[in-house]
């Protein structure tokens, strides 16, 4: 028997959440978006679940491992290129790059082959992106390079899954009027904006692309929404087993630090799974767990390879029962929310040394 710590993949849900997010998309190109490893799921995988789409990645070694497992999409790169070693490999595998700083635009002059890119706008997100006054000789110079088209132009929000629209509202804006005051020069681009937040909650930022996540998983973008109310389908279910059951006294205590202690004699299960495998070490004590037919709360502190849980009001819990840490039953925007972080840190963190399992 192998350890029991297993990430199953519904490749049948991951096509569903798909499916919404294209019909949500409506006419806009569909860009699904499964950098780090696909969210945690594989990316490989999950590529070829989209045999049409196009796909976007972080970073070029990403799309070289895509190109080597003879997927064959369209393919951005979110980063672009961070060397001209990079920009030629762009062009060799037929990658589109974001071009958003000068120097990647001096890398493809160096390189002088064929390849389509698109040119970020920094609408206050201030991460990547030529200023809104900039766009307009960044896209004279690289049309001004035999060797690049221009595909489109995009922007990022920072804040499309706040409750507060007011920051987004603006970033469409300044994106909109930049579009605008390039005139012609902006005459068939595509224009893409949307995250999954976006995509959800604001119609205006579809343009003619998309470029949705997180929600691709079944996870929602929103603190406020839950993944079940947007119509979402979880894609990983994080499951172990239990490895011990002890009955411990009256205040004795459990775990690293003896964080826990009982107030009561207490029936508890170890279970084989801890943050070595990606379960997030800070998961408050109460963090809801699945054994067989209900809720029990996690107690004490997440180890490396174990954890524990309370079973009194689980009385027939047994070793080797399967216990879901998320998935079907505990969505990991909860367990990611008791654990003072997100979901996209949760999915793109269960480490290698859980197999995935596709379903
Ligand atoms: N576009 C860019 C540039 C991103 O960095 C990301 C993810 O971080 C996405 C789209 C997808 O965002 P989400 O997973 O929130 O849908």
């Amino acid at each position: 028997m192998t350890r029991p710590a297993v990430a199953f993949i519904d490749l049948e849900a991951f096509r569903a959440n798909y499916q919404l997010a294209a019909s949500l998309s409506g006419d806009a190109q569909c860009v699904a978006v499964i950098k780090a490893n696909g969210y945690g799921h594989g990316i490989c995988e999950i590529a070829k679940e989209l045999p049409l789409s196009t796909l976007a990645v972080a970073c070029v070694d990403e799309a070289v491992q895509l190109r080597a497992s003879g997927v064959d999409n369209p393919i951005v790169v979110l980063e672009g290129a961070f060397s001209v070693e990079e920009a030629r490999i762009a062009a060799d595998l037929k990658l589109q790059l974001i071009i958003h700083a000068g120097y990647q635009i001096e890398q493809l002059e160096t390189v002088a082959a064929d390849i389509d890119v698109w040119v970020k706008i920094n609408t206050g997100m201030n991460r990547l992106g030529f200023a809104p006054p900039a766009v307009s000789q960044a896209l004279s110079m690289l049309r001004g390079l035999s060797s690049a088209q221009v595909l489109g132009l995009m922007t990022h929000f920072a804040c499309a899954d706040e409750i507060d629209t007011s920051e987004t509202k603006r970033q469409l804006a300044l994106f909109s009027s930049t579009v605008k005051s390039l005139g012609n020069a902006a005459d068939g681009l595509l224009l893409t904006a949307a995250n999954s937040a976006a995509l959800l909650a604001y119609n205006a930022s579809h343009f003619n692309s998309v470029r949705p996540g997180v929600m691709l998983y079944g996870s929602s973008p929103f603190a406020h929404r839950s993944s079940e109310s947007l119509g979402l389908k979880p894609v990983m279910s994080l499951e172990s087993r239990i490895m011990a059951i002890h009955e411990i006294e009256t205040d004795e205590c459990v775990g690293y630090g003896g964080t826990w202690r009982a107030s009561r004699a207490t029936r508890i299960a170890t279970v084989a799974i801890g943050y070595g495998d990606g379960y997030p070490r800070h998961a408050e004590i109460g963090t809801p767990v699945w054994i067989g037919d209900r809720v029990v709360p996690l107690i004490g502190r997440v180890s490396m390879d174990m954890l524990n849980v309370d079973l009194s009001f689980h009385p027939d819990a047994k070793v080797g029962d399967v216990v879901e840490l998320w998935g079907k039953n505990v969505s990991v925007d909860e367990v990611a929310k008791s654990s003072g972080t997100i979901s996209y840190e949760l999915l793109t963190g269960v480490t290698a040394r859980v197999p995935r399992q596709y379903l």
